[in-house]
């Protein structure tokens, strides 16, 4: 059944970086497609006026999109700008007077999660609420308490039908092929569990520093901005059943109840990493303990994958930016030709980057008398993995209703059930060189296992 499409988009936070780095250049897209016909209105509290939300939308998509003359004209047509304090009724009131007919609306919070629940009361209490849909960006809640609250205040103004909680990794084309894969070549899943597979690693690489953002990350950290959200939700592709059909709520059923066999982190199964120079960015305190770098151990206690360690890191200033799952299978039990199989010699190995790359690892003979090895891998797939940007592909769902790629407040609560005990400072935070692969204690927990794969490219 097709849902009413939303008939005004909103986004809260016009002003600030994540607005010029992807939100500007989303929005020419869905006007370009034909997706995005409906009044746009920009709220922020700078002081701007109209004209310069348009100026800045344009210069945004000219550095960080395709500039479309004939689309952005469309667009900045569409726009509307409202200022004011977010704490202020007549702030929302003015949103009323520009929302016009409007009696749909989207509204997107790109604004930092501490101001959440003053906009959502305000938006009830200015009549903005009812009927609207409302799209919130990650990290949502700082611990699996405030999650909680966040919800309760959320439900008491918008059903879980029109909560669209984001996390723009379930957006990205590469993540959707690891389920597409899974899901449409059978042969995979005899293989996929715990007889067959030996371990799952997963890294998230950046190879810069905190951009001058170093004010939120003191908020976040590594565990809080990537690890909770981005890295447990492509876990949870790698490891899901196969839902039951084709409706969002069949997917966000399986995720859901993958996420919730995953067990919580204890101080044992984390390393936390800081990369020297931190300090010295600006909003960052001197004596700051916060991660740029995690690395985590995990298990999913379930049938199906019962005793499988899973080995997640990511961090800021390693050698790459690269994202990379790579799943190995077991060594052949025994040794017919006198020659120790390394362990990762049968792999799949999925990139998660712009581009979609899958390949497959495996061990052929050498050619020769010698009954010996090399690895090899096949590459099975490698294209262009952004003809949809996530930020199109999930606003453009969300002005459509479609709840699909969105997190589920069942899914959140699990995500911070895993990572809440060891949030905050409970294990040290060890100093690691700028270009390298994180500190060197983060050997400890792959230890026994064949080592952390840094992804070449
Ligand atoms: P910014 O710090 O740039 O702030 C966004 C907007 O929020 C600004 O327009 C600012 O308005 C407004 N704002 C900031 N503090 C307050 C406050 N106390 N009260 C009212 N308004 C405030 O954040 P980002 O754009 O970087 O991020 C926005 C959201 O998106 C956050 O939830 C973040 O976690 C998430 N996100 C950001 C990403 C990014 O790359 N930037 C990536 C993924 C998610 P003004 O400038 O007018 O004062």
């Amino acid at each position: 059944m097709d849902l009413p499409h939303s008939d005004a988009f909103v986004f809260f936070g016009a002003t600030g970086d994540l607005a010029y780095k992807q939100i500007f250049p989303a929005l020419q897209a869905l006007v370009r497609h034909g997706q995005l016909e409906a009044p746009i209105v920009g709220v922020g509290r700078s002081g701007w006026t109209r004209e310069k939300l348009i100026e800045q939308a344009r210069a945004s998509i000219r550095e960080h999109g395709v500039y479309d003359e004939q689309a952005f004209n469309k667009l900045a047509s569409l726009m509307g700008y409202v200022d004011g304090d977010y704490r202020e009724a007549a702030t929302f009131a003015r949103l009323r007077a520009a929302l016009g007919d409007a009696r749909m609306p989207l509204h997107y919070l790109a604004i930092p999660p501490s101001v959440f629940a003053t906009v959502i009361g305000a938006l009830a209490a200015a009549d903005c609420a009812a009927n609207a849909r409302v799209v919130l960006e990650k990290p949502f809640g700082r611990d699996l308490k405030s999650a909680r609250e966040l919800n309760v205040i959320l439900h008491k103004y918008f059903p879980e039908e029109s909560i669209f909680r984001i996390d723009h990794y379930l957006g990205k084309e590469p993540v959707q092929n690891i389920l597409y894969t899974r899901f449409t070549n059978a042969f995979l899943e005899p293989t996929w569990n715990r007889t067959y597979i030996r371990s799952v690693q997963i890294t998230m690489a950046e190879d810069f520093d905190v951009r001058g953002r170093g004010k939120f990350y003191e908020e976040a950290g590594a565990i809080r901005d990537v690890i909770q959200n981005h890295m447990l939700q492509v876990l949870s592709s790698v490891i899901m059943d196969a839902p039951l059909h084709n409706a969002a709520s069949a997917m966000r059923d399986e995720k859901s109840r993958v996420l919730r066999a995953i067990r919580p982190l204890d101080a044992n199964s984390v390393v936390r990493g800081q990369y020297r120079g931190y300090r010295s960015e600006a909003g960052v305190a001197d004596n700051s303990q916060v991660e740029t770098y995690a690395a985590v151990k995990l298990y999913v206690d379930s049938w199906r994958w019962a005793d499988v360690p899973f080995y997640i890191r990511a961090g800021k200033c390693l050698p790459v930016t690269c994202t990379e799952v790579v799943v190995e299978f077991r060594r052949p039990p025994r040794e017919v030709f006198g020659e120790l199989v390394p362990s990762l010699s049968s792999h799949l190995r999925l990139r998660l980057n712009r581009e979609v790359l899958i390949a497959l690892g495996m061990r052929v003979k050498v050619p020769g008398e010698r009954m010996a090895g090399e690895d090899v891998e096949l590459i099975v797939t490698r294209q262009p993995g952004d003809a949809l940007t996530p930020y199109e592909r999930l606003l453009g769902d969300a002005l459509r209703g479609d709840l699909g790629l969105f997190g589920r407040q069942d899914a959140i609560e699990a995500q911070w059930t895993v990572v809440d005990p060891v949030l905050g400072d409970i294990t040290p935070s060890y100093e690691y060189a700028r270009g390298s692969w994180g500190p060197r204690e983060a050997q400890r927990l792959i230890e026994g296992d064949d080592g952390w794969l840094d992804p070449v490219i």
